[in-house]
């Protein structure tokens, strides 16, 4: 069922129009989020929807009903809204906040029932604030508040909830909480949710729809998963520095890199080097990973060259010629200590002869383990070359010493 439509919308101010064209749609349960950089008009079309904004054009349904058309005693039933603003009372406990989104069923003077407390506590419990109903609201934290705005539009008992950056201004923990809140809403209660996010990557967790807003246009419209690619980020936040991946929802930062750093990744070992090592200004060669490997999506997203296999193949001949070739062209080698088995032994031998190579070789493998890897290739004659590092930041510093 459709909560919310708009057609041929235009949000603005006076007479300029900031967005236009906003055709969108919400159906019951779902969660919308509007992406795009700052003062694309996220906040505007938000406003616009929840009523605090007039419509320069087109129009908004709710429920397939005009919205100037409802009365504000029906719309509080329909629609709550949680903004960026928060309000700052005195000496008001986090349950009287709370409980104000019962005023369209009570009055706002009205007594509280049985009923109305009930609902109160429940959404106090559903943002995991019921421990905090006494406390005052003005002496939360950013993250407790917002998840009191929140069970107060719960409380409301809304179809629709419309929030403007919940996740502004929070930790990590608290992201993920108000986040996995609002999914919880949107199931269990079947609330929907029209938000303004600025992580892409909960974005894709989240939401059904994604609106991407830019230059006064929607750029484009869908499914998360069929919208979001690398290039369409890229192009929304004007992103040349960054690489965005699709598979893993990243963005990557990318260095003017000086320095070339070649790493014998595979099984997801190489991921966190590649990071830490294109931060410190190398430009990442890599291989030989597998096409389905977690450590082929990395590199991929922060534009590393990667030789790489096919899914579950054998690495073939031609391909370990391939990278034998680009070994030649670096002098930094590190094994990222990849687990060898029968798909990658070849990646085995790739390190042996980048040690008798006389490259500078960086490893995160035991010695112990090297030593009777390379004794089965009659090669340990060669493991003083190598250069054993006890963690990441222990090659960072080694290689730099050593340029
Ligand atoms: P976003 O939420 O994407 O950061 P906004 O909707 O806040 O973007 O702003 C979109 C544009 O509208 C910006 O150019 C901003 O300067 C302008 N704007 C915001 N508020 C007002 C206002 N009250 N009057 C006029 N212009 C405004």
């Amino acid at each position: 069922m459709s909560i919310i439509r708009t057609d041929s919308l235009a949000v603005g101010y006076g007479s300029k129009v900031v967005v236009d064209q906003v055709n969108l749609e919400a159906l019951k349960g779902q969660i919308v989020c509007l992406l795009g950089p700052n003062g694309s008009g996220k906040t505007t079309i938000l406003r616009t929807l929840a009523g605090f904004l007039s419509p320069l054009k087109g129009s908004i349904l709710l429920k397939g009903q005009e919205f100037s058309g409802i009365d504000q005693r029906k719309l509080a039933k329909l629609l709550a809204v949680v903004l960026t603003d928060r309000p700052a009372p005195g000496l008001i406990t986090v349950f009287e906040v709370a409980a104000m989104g019962r005023y369209p069923h009570t009055g706002f003077f009205g007594r509280l029932t049985t009923k109305d407390i009930k609902i109160t506590m429940e959404a106090l419990s559903m943002v995991n604030a019921e421990n905090l109903a006494q406390r005052y609201f003005s002496e939360l934290s950013d993250g407790e508040k917002q998840k009191v705005m929140i069970a107060r539009a719960i409380v409301q008992e809304p179809e629709l909830i419309i929030l403007d950056e919940p996740t502004i201004h929070l930790d990590v923990k608290h992201k993920l909480e108000v986040i996995s809140i609002l999914k919880q809403m949107s199931q269990e209660k079947q609330i929907t949710v029209i938000l303004s996010l600025h992580e892409i990557d909960l974005a894709l967790k989240s939401s059904d729809t994604v609106i991407l807003v830019k230059d006064g246009k929607i750029m484009d419209y869908g499914c998360p998963e069929d919208v979001l690619s690398g290039e369409v980020i890229e192009k929304l936040y004007d992103i040349d520095m960054a690489h965005y991946s699709d598979q893993l929802g990243t963005i990557e930062l990318c260095n003017q890199a000086k320095n070339l750093a070649f790493i014998l990744g595979g099984g997801g070992s190489g991921s966190r080097l590649y990071r830490a090592l294109n931060k410190h200004g190398y430009e990442i060669l890599t291989g030989i990973v597998h096409q389905s490997d977690l450590d082929y999506f990395v590199a991929k997203s922060i534009g590393a060259s990667i030789i790489s296999e096919k899914p579950f193949e054998i690495i073939r001949k031609e391909t370990y010629a391939a990278a034998l070739n680009t070994l030649k062209k670096v002098d930094t080698v590190i094994d990222a200590g990849f687990v060898i088995g029968k798909s990658n032994e070849r990646n085995l031998v790739l390190l042996v002869e980048a040690v008798r190579m006389k490259k500078s070789i960086y490893s995160l493998r035991q010695e112990k383990e090297t030593r009777k890897l390379f004794q089965q290739l009659s090669a340990d004659q060669y493991i003083e070359r190598i250069i054993f590092c006890q963690d990441i930041a222990d090659i960072v510093k080694k290689i730099t010493l050593g340029k």
